[in-house]
């Protein structure tokens, strides 16, 4: 299945060697269900678009076959961890992904350093709430907008 997703990005790209650097990750959505359908035939709920940069082709996979052709699973992770927060299946952020987050450049500093100290709080302020609600719409919002290599010059 993988080999199937991988074969697809391959034919779509220029330099059939090193295809990856080719491609970015343009736009990442969670449709609830599975409802999309990946490059290799898989039904998928979170839908990666990927744009070759060389030739404009695009490709849409699941979360398992974007992870299984990237050398960046690490991005894949936290794209996952945020939109998995926006659906409420998720509700503390670890300082591990809010590093994560920060090395993907969606986050300012005010916005890291307020995920290192009330990220993984059970309970919060009026306030804290809030902006912690505006801190997730802003994080969600540059994630779905793409933008990311598949390749490790981030
Ligand atoms: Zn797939």
């Amino acid at each position: 299945m993988h080999m199937n997703a991988y074969g697809n990005l391959v034919s779509l790209s220029e330099d059939k060697k090193e295809p990856l650097r080719e491609w970015t990750v343009t736009s990442v959505a969670d449709l609830g269900k599975r409802l999309g359908s990946c490059s290799c035939g898989t039904s998928i709920r979170y839908l990666f678009r990927i744009t070759n940069e060389k030739n404009l082709n695009t490709l849409t996979l699941g979360s398992t076959c974007i992870k299984s052709v990237t050398d960046e699973s690490w991005v894949l992770d936290v794209i996952t961890f945020w939109l998995e927060m926006e659906a409420g299946t998720r509700h503390q952020i670890s300082h591990h992904y809010a590093k994560d987050t920060k090395r993907l450049h969606l986050l300012d500093d005010f916005e890291f350093k307020f995920l290192l100290s009330v990220g993984q709080k059970r309970k919060l302020y009026g306030k804290q709430t809030e902006t912690l609600d505006r801190i997730k719409e802003h994080v969600i919002d540059r994630i779905k907008c793409g933008g990311y290599k598949m390749w490790s010059d981030l």
